[in-house]
């Protein structure tokens, strides 16, 4: 019997069941079965209470009011058989967090199921292991969870879950949803009021965001196997297989009936919670897929993917699978992202970054096109620090990885139509509206059909009605990028404001007084447009020329989220203060050394514990076999191969034990060091460089090592899903 680890997960594999179950649901029938949505309120509550919860306005809900919905929750939850509670919320690193409560109680020794007011509005976990960037010394671990009432509450499994805002008691925000909802009030204030400039019917406009979510899957016995996953979340070491994705065949092709099945069952777990889960497809590389939601408002539809993101750990269970979120678990193929689909809809149904047909909604458009650029084109180290990770630097930055540059893609007719507009003479500005304008623009929704999204190197890329955030990785929370982008755009549009009004004051006309201004945003943005191949080397040295910032590693990309120009960002509307900035500066990078640290850590058991000893029995058995050879008279150039090869073998052990004693040294240099940020930049300029040397030693090893001896599962038993 072999008791190669590897070999045993194998034949754990060659038990499962490979056929595919026709599981389809019918999405209307099951769709928010599992969510307390208006509907399923006005059951249990009285109309104006239902209506309170679902008006615009803000306000402090009465605890009276509170005790009258935690009831009806209640009940409901019950009724689905739900026998917990939680408030489920955004701590600053994991994705959410929860802790169950039961609605069990004793009153007077009776036993009752009791969920009060105070209970729905607010809980308080123990908030001293979360991490809160130095705001809340742990001794006080003050920190409570307060009701979202503007997302609906939901049941998984025998829980209901209350979506929840992180809060410690000095009032500092502790998550990310925090943030978020004040970044969705300013940009609705600032937007609304741009477009009264032009339309007064339009009261408020709300963010929408449609995540497209990128993983891979890998069958459960081979993940165990593999300690690197299992702790990291990546492959540190593993040979490229000789199929990778150059045949290019994976992408849309056929879905594996296992894959097939946990979709199904994903895909009916996801509307019984209300997700609108839509799309699903293979991505390009092998053992890679996404699937994508009908976008939401921005608060639901983040909360959504972190859902579903949870959801697709539950079923993968089931199907003996194992989904990776990791933006580069293996070298050498695609990594995964998320791209963050964004636009602005108003009161009145309409998208502003979607091209209309009358003259002034193609007015309304380009003032939004164009402030999204200028915001942009300001805050593109901002943009750049909302994605920074170390799992993120892989898709942008890393030696594999496009260079980390942050540039707008528009697609060439829109391109043009602003190149023109830009060039058009002031004195001829009204003319410019009525004819080029006019026409260019009104062609453009079917031109733009055709043109768009064939960008795919972009960061960030009109899409004929919406931008697409596509460097958000994937196993990132949304909204980092999302608040960023909407804190730039919102101060964006007030100055835009301001300065129309200015102008108008004047006496200007204002659609003029509005193009003037346009006019001179395209010139001062010209250099964050970009509409070539992102990934090319011709990029690097174009955007060095243009003065773009191409900042390849996380601790410095972290850096523009305490510089005065994003101090600024944030306090002016009211986002977060300077403190919590450098709070969550703090966090960002600690968990980037944390990181990376525990990856060394797993680096080296793996060397020690699986590399070398494998190398070490196939050395013995060259040595034993020279031996042999010698014994029975053998001369040297009869055993050649095997000198060669123990040679070889040796060469790469001697390679690896020298670099990771000098990486070793490293650490031990990375402790004496203070700063978290010096420490951080240490680690990502003198220890990440030993990873790749170390791999690729190990990857020689891996493949001159007999078959049976490795054991670690290989890149085309754990990318090749049957
Ligand atoms: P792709 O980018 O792969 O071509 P789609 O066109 O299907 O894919 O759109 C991707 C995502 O963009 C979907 O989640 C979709 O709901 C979302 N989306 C479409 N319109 C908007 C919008 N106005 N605001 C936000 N997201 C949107
Ligand atoms: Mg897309």
């Amino acid at each position: 019997m072999n008791n190669n680890p590897r070999y045993l997960a194998l034949d754990k594999i060659q038990s499962r069941d490979w056929s595919l179950q026709i599981t389809g649901t019918k999405a209307s029938e099951i769709f928010g079965e599992l969510v307390f949505t208006k509907e399923v309120m006005l059951h249990y509550l009285p109309e104006q209470i239902v209506e309170m919860i679902h008006s615009h306005e803000t306000g402090q809900i009465k605890r009276e009011t509170a005790n009258i919905v935690a009831n009806a929750m209640k009940t409901w939850a019950i009724s689905k058989g739900a026998t917990h509670y939680t408030h489920w919320f955004q701590p600053l690193t994991g994705l959410t967090a929860e802790k169950h409560d039961s609605f069990f109680d004793l009153e007077n020794g009776k036993p009752i199921d009791k969920f009060s007011g105070s209970n729905l509005v607010q809980q308080e976990p123990d908030a001293s292991s979360f991490p809160s960037g130095g705001i809340r010394s742990t001794f006080e671990a003050r920190g409570y969870t307060a009701w979202d009432v503007t997302s609906p509450a939901f049941i998984v499994g025998t829980t209901l879950c209350i979506p929840s805002l992180f809060i410690s008691y000095t009032g500092e925000t502790l998550d990310y949803k925090t943030p978020l909802l004040r970044t969705i009030h300013a940009i609705d204030k600032a937007a609304t009021q741009v477009c009264q400039l032009l339309d007064k019917s339009i009261e408020s406009v709300n963010v929408t965001l449609g995540p497209e979510q990128e993983y891979f899957l890998v069958d459960e016995a081979l993940y165990y196997a593999r300690p690197d996953l299992v702790m990291t979340g990546r492959t540190l070491i593993g040979a490229a297989p000789a199929r990778g994705q150059q045949l290019e065949d994976h992408y849309f092709g056929t879905i594996p009936n296992r894959v097939m099945n946990f979709m199904m069952e994903l895909e009916r777990e996801c509307l019984k919670l209300g997700i609108p889960i839509r799309t699903r497809h293979n991505e390009v590389a092998p053992g890679q897929y996404e699937c994508a939601p009908l976008f939401e408002n921005l608060n639901i539809a983040n909360d959504h993917n972190l859902l579903m993101m949870d959801i697709m750990d539950k079923v993968a269970k089931k199907h003996h699978l194992k989904v990776l979120f990791h933006e580069k678990p293996f070298a050498g193929v695609n990594g995964s992202g998320k791209h963050n689909n964004w636009s602005l809809s108003t009161n009145t149904g309409k998208n502003l970054l979607s091209p209309g047909r009358t003259q002034r909604d193609n007015l309304m458009f380009l003032i939004f096109l164009i402030n999204t650029i200028k915001a942009i084109h300001r805050n593109a180290d901002l943009l750049r620090s909302s994605i920074a990770s170390a799992s993120n630097d892989h898709r942008l930055g890393a030696n594999e990885a496009p260079p980390a540059i942050i540039s707008v893609f528009l697609g060439s007719h829109l391109d043009s139509i602003l190149n023109q507009l830009e060039k058009a003479s002031l004195e001829n500005i009204e003319f410019v509206f009525k004819s080029e304008i006019k026409l260019g623009i009104q062609k453009m929704p079917e031109i733009m059909k055709d043109n768009t999204d064939r960008n795919r190197t972009s960061p960030f890329a009109f899409t004929g009605n919406k931008f697409e955030f596509r460097a958000v990785g994937a196993s990132a929370n949304c909204a980092p990028g999302m608040i960023i982008l909407n804190t730039i755009v919102a101060n964006q549009l007030n100055t835009f404001h301001e300065e129309v009004c200015q102008l108008v004051d004047k006496g200007t006309q204002k659609e003029v007084a509005i193009l003037t201004i346009l006019k001179r945003y395209i010139t001062e943005s010209k250099n964050i447009r970009f509409e070539g191949n992102n990934y090319s080397v011709e990029w690097k040295q174009e955007a060095l020329k243009r003065g773009l910032n191409n900042i390849t590693q996380t601790p410095k990309a972290l850096d523009a989220i305490i510089s005065p120009n994003s101090i600024e960002e944030f306090t002016k509307l009211g986002i977060l203060s300077e403190h919590e900035l450098h709070a969550r500066h703090e966090i960002r990078t600690e968990t980037y050394c944390k990181k990376i640290q525990i990856e060394a850590k797993i680096l080296e058991e793996l060397i020690y514990q699986y590399v070398l000893p494998a190398a070490f029995k196939y050395q013995k058995l060259l040595s034993d076999t020279i031996q042999n050879l010698i014994s029975i008279g053998f001369h040297k150039d009869e055993y050649q191969v095997q000198l060669d090869l123990l040679k070889e073998i040796n060469y790469h052990t001697n390679e690896i034990h020298k670099n990771l004693t000098a990486m070793k040294l490293q650490w031990q240099e990375t402790s004496t060091i203070e700063n978290l940020r010096d420490k951080a930049i240490h680690i990502a300029e003198k220890i990440l460089p030993y990873f790749e040397i170390i791999r690729k030693s190990s990857d020689a090893l891996e493949n001159l090592i007999p078959d049976d001896m490795w054991l670690l599962p290989k890149y085309r038993e754990l990318l090749f899903i049957k």
